[in-house]
């Protein structure tokens, strides 16, 4: 009997699933092995291959790299291209759409150069194209595609070296679309492709004035920076009616904002879109391409909601729900049903990153250290803040609660006035944590918890402190508390037992995350696993393979983590495909502008000086010199 209670209560890997929401988030890439590990699942025709995450750290350690570890599985981003299309094929078939589907990735969305080849190498099969919003991205664009019938859609504002190169790349064979984004374009393509005798691909930027919720919404309605106004457009038709250029206008293009999270918005953008493109038509433009942007979003905290860091709906519903709307009103106005674009970024890549870290830390209050009795001769402060713990009953938490507060606050002051020392603060910090505790341990006793009170287990978190930068490698959780799935990837066979949030190794106190992942709230503490002693704990941070390697930044001189990219084979094997070595010190030094070769040169000389002045022996200066030359060549993060 006991036995088999004791196989009731034991904690299961479903338990930590449940726990971490994986297979809500995971999107059928990531789920839990029986080890208790996170494993990641490529698709292949003979079915699914799973590698665990710590078999790939293992390999990691291997090979002498050094946490933190952004980690790319290429199968990913080959599997998200894959069911992109498919879908679009699938929805195109079911409802009789006469027209094809022919995506673009945005470059600017990771534009790191093993990324776009990827995206090209994997999206060949289905002529999946690239997005340029700059000359630098069009230079990767023309370079990096794979196939002239691939598309190249050029966004952005536009001069006359951008228009030039996009016209030779038209000449070359390339279907290069110039999206006019400012009446201001018009005029110079028109002189340059003139000039050039070439015939410029012209789409236009619609203004809508459907708008969708989330964090950019403003990218799109009215009040869009970007995209041709209703008159504007009609004076575009005229100015290309005037010079008899009418069928270049071919494309007609919107971009509501990413991360879109309700598709109902989507589907009003696509049907309003649809009708500005039903009147070029009528008006005599040549078209055949409709690109509707980006926004298909990323379920970050698998809730399945409109919430800003989900969605409401499948990739599935996206592409019918499309594609239902587009046939609708072309066919009750005859239209023919153009080639349709979208620009995904988001969806495309942030299942393929993963970025891994060790904890190197925790802090928590250790209860059970207060003396049984107070030192002698305490101020009268501490002697009431001892009274109330004393005094504690279930029936007076909350008066508890405030008297805690209220001497805290008066002890604090009263050392300001130098009338309290240090050791009788540490003594009142420290019963003041005890209270707390055990007013936090009793509310569960309640039946009803004051108001006041909620929300007080939030002093009870431990601060585990990861080995990464929140600024480098997950520059949207602070700028605008994106939330990503982040959980350990091993010792999921047992229970979490603390809760924690997380703190990076910078030293600003925005360098931490404290909002994860919940079904049906922002939860505020992460569960996680004590520290063994002679054992690492490697947490993963996923889905964070959209826009946060470059938007990254060196706060602190942290600079790029190093990066490993994993190949899953058929066969159940893993290949390390790439390595790049992230920044050494030297690296971040040399982007602030400092040269690494006189920072040396001049601490020789001060060790030098210190030999002269007989502060140093010339052996202390050979290993100062050693230690100085060993760090500015090595990695930016802590390293054992
Ligand atoms: C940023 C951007 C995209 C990508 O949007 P996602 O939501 O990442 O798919 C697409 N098109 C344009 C014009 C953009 O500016």
């Amino acid at each position: 009997m006991a036995k088999k209670q004791e196989l009731l209560e034991r904690w299961s890997i479903g338990d930590s699933a449940n726990v971490y929401g994986i297979k809500d988030w995971g999107a059928g890439y990531f789920d839990l092995s029986n080890r208790g590990e996170v494993v990641v699942r490529a698709d292949f025709p003979a079915g699914p291959v799973e590698i665990s995450l710590m078999d790939i750290i293992s390999g990691i350690n291997d090979r002498g790299m050094a946490m933190p570890v952004l980690l790319r599985i290429e199968n990913l981003l080959d599997g998200q291209i894959s069911r992109l299309n498919t879908s679009f094929r699938k929805a195109i078939k079911t409802l009789d759409y006469q027209g094809t589907y022919q995506g673009v990735f945005p470059i600017k969305v990771n534009q790191q150069a093993q990324v776009i080849e990827e995206v090209t190498r994997f999206g060949a099969r289905f002529n999946h194209g690239l997005e340029a919003g700059s000359k630098a991205e069009l230079i990767i664009a023309l370079s990096m595609i794979q196939s002239t019938q691939s598309l190249v859609v050029c966004n952005g504002y536009k001069d006359e070296e951008f228009i030039e190169l996009g016209l030779q790349a038209v000449k070359m064979g390339y279907k290069c679309f110039f999206v006019i984004e400012t009446p201001a374009e018009l005029p110079i393509i028109l002189r340059r492709s003139k000039d050039l005798g070439i015939r410029p691909l012209i789409g236009i930027r619609l203004k809508l004035s459907s708008r969708a919720g989330g964090h950019w919404q403003d990218s799109g309605g009215d009040n869009s920076i970007f995209g041709l106004t209703t008159n504007q457009m009609v004076d575009v038709l005229d100015t290309l009616k005037a010079q008899d250029m009418l069928d270049c206008l071919q494309l007609l293009h919107y971009h509501l904002g990413s991360q879109i999270p309700n598709i109902r918005d989507i589907r009003a953008a696509v049907r309003e879109t649809a009708r500005f493109y039903a009147d070029l038509v009528t008006e005599g433009a040549k078209m055949g391409y409709i690109d509707l942007g980006g926004g298909l979003a990323v379920d970050y905290d698998g809730s399945q909601t409109n919430f800003i860091h989900s969605k409401n709906y499948s990739l599935d519903e996206y592409t019918t729900d499309v594609i239902e709307v587009l046939v609708e009103i072309f066919n009750d106005k005859n239209i023919p049903h153009p080639t349709i674009i979208t620009e995904s970024g988001r969806a495309t890549v942030a299942y393929s990153s993963i970025l891994l870290f060790n904890v190197l830390d925790v802090n928590r209050y250790e209860p059970g250290t207060i003396p049984s009795a107070l030192p002698e001769n305490s101020p009268e402060l501490l002697e009431n803040l001892w009274y109330v713990k004393q005094n504690m009953t279930l029936k007076n938490v909350q008066e508890c609660y405030n008297d805690a507060i209220y001497y805290r606050e008066e002890i604090r002051e009263q050392f300001k006035h130098g009338n309290i020392s240090l050791r009788q603060r540490a003594f009142a910090d420290n019963l003041f944590m005890d209270i707390i505790h055990r007013i936090a341990a009793s509310l569960e006793k309640l039946k009803r918890i004051p108001p006041e009170l909620e929300g007080l287990d939030e002093v009870l978190y431990d601060i585990y402190y990861g080995n990464f930068s929140v600024f480098q490698s997950l520059p949207d959780a602070w700028a605008i508390e994106q939330i990503f799935p982040l959980m350990p990837i091993h010792r999921l066979r047992e229970q979490p037992s603390r809760r924690a949030i997380l703190a990076d190794i910078t030293c600003d106190s925005d360098g931490k995350i404290d909002r994860f992942a919940d079904l049906h709230d922002v939860r505020k503490a992460l569960p996680l696993h004590d520290l063994k002693a002679e054992e690492e704990y490697y947490l993963g941070v996923f889905l964070v393979g959209a826009y946060q390697e470059t938007l990254g930044d060196l706060h602190n001189l942290l600079g790029d983590t190093n990066v490993v990219s994993v190949r899953i084979n058929e066969n159940g094997s893993f290949d390390f495909v790439r390595e790049i070595e992230g920044d050494a010190i030297w690296d971040v030094l040399s982007y602030v502008e400092y040269e690494p070769k006189s920072l040396v040169e001049r601490f020789r000389a001060k060790a030098e000086q210190a030999v002269r002045d007989g502060k140093i022996t010339v052996t202390d200066r050979r290993n100062i010199l050693a230690a100085f030359e060993a760090s500015i060549r090595g990695y930016t993060y802590y390293e054992k």
